[in-house]
C-alpha cells in the first residue's frame, strides 16, 4: 500500500532554469506538475556561474515560449568584446555579443511567474532522496521535507533538472535504463571556483568577457573575467579533471591569479561548483522519465555555458511531455523524440568542445598563438566553438595554410575531423531506442580517439 504519498502528472526535480523553464511551459499547458527544490524559496536562481548568458539563447526561449528576455537590474552588463589569451604576449579580441546576469534575481522572477499557472505546485526545502522505480519504469521520488518528514511523490513521469548531481538518474539502475551513466566519471567533470569582486577605481574590462591562460593553472585550464559593470566583475578558473590535474587545488590557484591581477579588489561572494564537461547523455530518456539542463550535461565543454541549453532543452522537453501525458504513454519510446532534437541541437557544440579539450591536452599553449596568427583558427571557429554559431571547417585549406609546423597542424587538423564526425553522427541520432546501440557505439569509437 502506498502511504504517506501524493500522485501528479509530472515531477520536476530542481528549480534552476532548467526546472523553471520546464515548469513555466508546462504550466501554459495546463499539465499538472509538482516542482520540488531542497533550496529555501529566496535562494532559487542562486549559483555558482559566470554569469554569462546569451541573449541568443533567451531570445529564442522567448520566441518559443514567451518568457521575457532578462530586463533590468537581471542584467549586469551588455558584453561587447570576447578576448582570448593563450599566452601573455598574443590576445585574439573578436566583436561578441552576450551579457552578464544577475542570476538570483532573473531565477526569483522566473520562479515567482509560475504563480500564473493553477497546474503547478512548487515546494521549497523539499529534497529528493531517492528514485523510485517499479518493474522496468520510474514512477516517482522519495523526498524529505525540512523537518525531516519522508514522503513519496508518484509521477507518470519524473524530469530530473538536478543539475550536476543528476539525483534522479542515479537512482535508476542498469536494469531499467542502461543507455545512460546513472554516475558521471571524474573526467567528464569540470571543477571551477569564481568570485564576484568589487574594485575600487572603474576596472579596465569594461564590456569584456575574457578567457586567458595562466602559468600557475594546470591545462587544460582557463581564467575567466567577465564584466559586470563598471567597479563589478565575475572571476574564475576552471579545468577539466585529467589524472595529471586532479589534485591541484582549484580554490587556491584562483586566489593566487585573482590576486595577481585584482590586488586590492574587495570580495563580494565566492563558491566553487563542477559543471559536466562532456557531450550530452546518449540518451536523457527512459520509461517514466526524461532529463534536461546540467543533468543531461547539457553544458558547451569548452566554454562552460549551460545556463541558455538548461532553458532550452526544457522547451524541448515540455512538448515531448504534454503529448506523451496526453496520449497516456509514458515510455521510453514515447519520449525518446527529444534525444532526437537535442543531440542536433547541442551535438556539434558538445563535440567541438571535446575536440579543443583533446587539443588542449595535446598542443602546449604557447602553439595557439602561431594557430590564431596565420588564421588557422578564426574568429568564425571560435564563434563555433563558443556555441554561438555552426561553421563548416575547411580542414584540409588550414593545413595547408600552416606548412611551417606540420606536427601541430596534424594535431590541429585531427580535432576539427573529430568535431565533423560528431557532428555528422548527432545528425544521424537512431530513430527508435533499437537502433540506438550501434550508434552509441560508433561515438564512442570517435570519442576514444587521441589527438
Ligand atoms: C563555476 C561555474 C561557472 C559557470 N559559468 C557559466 C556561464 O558563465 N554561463 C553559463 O551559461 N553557464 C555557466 N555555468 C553553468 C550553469 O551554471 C549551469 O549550466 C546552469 O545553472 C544549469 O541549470 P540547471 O537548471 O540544469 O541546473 P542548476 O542551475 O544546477 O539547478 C539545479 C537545481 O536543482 C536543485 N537540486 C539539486 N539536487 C536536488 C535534490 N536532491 N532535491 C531537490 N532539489 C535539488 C538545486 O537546488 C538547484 O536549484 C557555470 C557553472 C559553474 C559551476
Amino acid at each position: 500500500m502506498r502511504s504517506l504519498s501524493i500522485n501528479t502528472d509530472v515531477l520536476i526535480v530542481g528549480a534552476g532554469p532548467a526546472g523553471v523553464s520546464l515548469a513555466i511551459n508546462l504550466g501554459k499547458r495546463d499539465i499538472s506538475t509538482i516542482v520540488v527544490d531542497q533550496k529555501q524559496k529566496k535562494n532559487i536562481g542562486y549559483k555558482a556561474c559566470g554569469d554569462a548568458l546569451s541573449p541568443n539563447s533567451t531570445r529564442k526561449l522567448y520566441e518559443f515560449s514567451g518568457i521575457k528576455q532578462p530586463y533590468g537590474d537581471e542584467i549586469a552588463e551588455n558584453l561587447k568584446t570576447a578576448h582570448f589569451r593563450p599566452v601573455s604576449d598574443f590576445e585574439l579580441s573578436l566583436d561578441f555579443v552576450s551579457q552578464t546576469v544577475d542570476r538570483l534575481k532573473y531565477g526569483q522572477r522566473l520562479l515567482e511567474s509560475l504563480k500564473e499557472y493553477s497546474s503547478i505546485d512548487v515546494k521549497t526545502e523539499h529534497k529528493v532522496v531517492g528514485t523510485i522505480v517499479e518493474e522496468n519504469q520510474v514512477i516517482g521520488c522519495k523526498v524529505r521535507q525540512k523537518d525531516g518528514k519522508k514522503f513519496n511523490i508518484y509521477a507518470k513521469i519524473v524530469v530530473d533538472c538536478s543539475g550536476i548531481t543528476g539525483i534522479v538518474r542515479r537512482g535508476i539502475p542498469v536494469s531499467v535504463c542502461d543507455k545512460f551513466p546513472n554516475k558521471l566519471k571524474k573526467e567528464e567533470t569540470i571543477v571551477s571556483y569564481r568570485e564576484i569582486i568589487e574594485t575600487s577605481e572603474p576596472h579596465e574590462y569594461q564590456y569584456q568577457m575574457r578567457i586567458e591562460y595562466h602559468d600557475e593553472m594546470p591545462p587544460p585550464g582557463y581564467f575567466w573575467i567577465f564584466s559586470k559593470g563598471e567597479k563589478k566583475l565575475n572571476v574564475g578558473v576552471g579545468w577539466l579533471l585529467n589524472d595529471n590535474n586532479k589534485k591541484a587545488n582549484v580554490k587556491t590557484i584562483h586566489e593566487t591569479i585573482r590576486k595577481k591581477i585584482f590586488p586590492s579588489a574587495k570580495v563580494l561572494d565566492a563558491v566553487g561548483d563542477t559543471l559536466p564537461g562532456r557531450l550530452p547523455l546518449y540518451s536523457m530518456v527512459c520509461n517514466g522519465f526524461l532529463t534536461c539542463g546540467d543533468a543531461a550535461t547539457l553544458v558547451n565543454p569548452i566554454s562552460g555555458e549551460g545556463h541558455g541549453p538548461a532553458l532550452l532543452s526544457a522547451y524541448h522537453a515540455a512538448d515531448i511531455v504534454e503529448k506523451a501525458i496526453r496520449n497516456n504513454d509514458n515510455s521510453e519510446e514515447a519520449l525518446w523524440e527529444y534525444n532526437i532534437k537535442i543531440w542536433n541541437y547541442y551535438g556539434y557544440e558538445g563535440g567541438l568542445g571535446i575536440a579543443v579539450h583533446k587539443l588542449l591536452a595535446a598542443v602546449p599553449f604557447s602553439d595557439f598563438s602561431f594557430l590564431f596568427e596565420k588564421g588557422i583558427i578564426t574568429q568564425e571557429d571560435v564563434d563555433a566553438i563558443m556555441g554561438s554559431t555552426a561553421v563548416k571547417l575547411p580542414i584540409f585549406q588550414k593545413v595547408i595554410k600552416g606548412m611551417r609546423k606540420p606536427k601541430l597542424l596534424i594535431k590541429v587538423a585531427k580535432g576539427l575531423l573529430l568535431a565533423e564526425r560528431i557532428k555528422k553522427l548527432s545528425t544521424k541520432y537512431p530513430s527508435k531506442p533499437n537502433r540506438f546501440y550501434r550508434w552509441k557505439k560508433k561515438i564512442e569509437k570517435i570519442e576514444r580517439k587521441r589527438i
